[in-house]
């Protein structure tokens, strides 16, 4: 089935879904220390629930799927959502977003299911300056989950920066290095002011920063979704991407629907208002049923997202999944 467009002639063909509100880390951009309140697990959707959105999403032609949370990880039996997605007909790609903390555990069994790809967010190679950030875990299993990411064959696997002033911004440049000396693909996103969260670093000043160590060549034809402007330092293996929320808005490429760990389809990751899809699940609609709610979602996608204008967001980042 050719994908589904919406209002603006974007074809929306990705749907992120997160699979629960629960984390393992409290980063200070995404959540307070003593953590959020969450939902009860009777709120979550199941993993056959799950499964009946992304069977209804296949056959609008949405044909790949991202994992996210919360971490992702912390949810049990995600391999075994990983396998049963996999095995739906007519979608094409799988991957993930984790923190990586637990990712040493399951890169192997996750690939062996069919996850592709992965995201690893990490913000600093530092360890203590990892615990500020994270405000607890352990450096080390990140980077141990990164080296059983590649190991697993997960390919690519990117690392995913949040670059604040005063907390990390000295950092770039390494984060850059590694795509020379060790052939990652590091992505730099933009700090978006949710939460609280401030000390936004314009990636022109990264472009910047990291121009210092070589020039930085465009790269089209990275795996990915969109959202990410790719480049490669002169004779790095690994790429380093730019995603700008903030300062250059992708809105016009956007080709996503996101779904909550409670069963809210959000057209937009700033939509206050989202279409409910586990009453409907839990009152024995059809997949028609669900089909026909995601193609309201993609049509009440608006044409540019509303983060310069204090929008009310449906619910925190941690329980969208970025
Ligand atoms: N726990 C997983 C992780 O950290 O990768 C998945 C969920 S997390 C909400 C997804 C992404 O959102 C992470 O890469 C994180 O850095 C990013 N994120 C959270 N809050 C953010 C903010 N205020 N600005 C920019 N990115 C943010
Ligand atoms: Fe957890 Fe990811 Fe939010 Fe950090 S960014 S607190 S790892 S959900």
């Amino acid at each position: 089935m050719p994908g589904i467009c919406d209002s603006f002639q974007r074809g929306i063909d990705y749907l992120r879904i997160s699979v629960t509100d629960r984390c393992n880390l409290r980063c200070i951009y995404c959540m307070p220390s003593g953590g959020v309140p969450l939902v009860s697990h009777q709120d979550i959707l199941s993993y056959e629930e799950i499964l009946l959105v992304v069977r209804a999403a296949a056959e609008i032609g949405m044909n790949k799927i991202r994992i996210t949370g919360g971490e992702p990880l912390v949810r049990a039996g995600i391999v075994d959502l990983v396998r049963m997605i996999s095995a739906v007909e007519g979608i094409l790609e799988i991957s993930m977003t984790t923190n990586g903390i637990l990712l040493h555990k399951y890169a192997g069994k996750l690939a062996e299911a069919g996850l592709q790809r992965v995201n690893i967010s990490l913000d600093t190679m530092k360890a203590d300056r990892f615990k500020k950030i994270t405000r607890t875990g352990d450096l080390a299993d990140v980077l141990e989950g990164m080296e059983s990411a590649r190991e697993a064959g997960l390919d690519p696997v990117k690392i995913n920066v949040v670059p604040m002033q005063g907390i990390n911004d000295d950092e770039i440049q390494d984060f850059a290095r590694m795509t020379l000396e060790k052939g990652w693909h590091v992505r730099f996103i933009e700090l978006m002011p949710l939460q609280g969260a401030a000390g936004l670093v314009p990636a022109n000043l990264l472009r910047h920063e990291i121009e210092k160590l070589g020039t930085l060549e465009p790269h089209y034809g990275m795996a990915g979704n969109g959202a990410a402007k790719y480049y490669r330092l002169s004779g790095a293996s690994g790429t380093v991407g730019f995603i700008e929320p903030v300062s250059e808005p992708f809105c016009n490429r956007c080709n996503r629907l996101r779904l909550s760990a409670s069963g809210t389809l959000l057209p937009c990751l700033f939509s206050a208002e989202g279409i409910d899809v586990r009453t409907p699940l839990r009152s024995g609609s059809t997949i028609s049923d669900i089909k026909r709610l995601l193609i309201d979602a993609v049509a009440s996608k608006p044409e540019m997202h509303r983060l310069s204008d204090n929008c009310a967001m449906h619910t925190r980042m941690s329980g969208i999944g970025g």
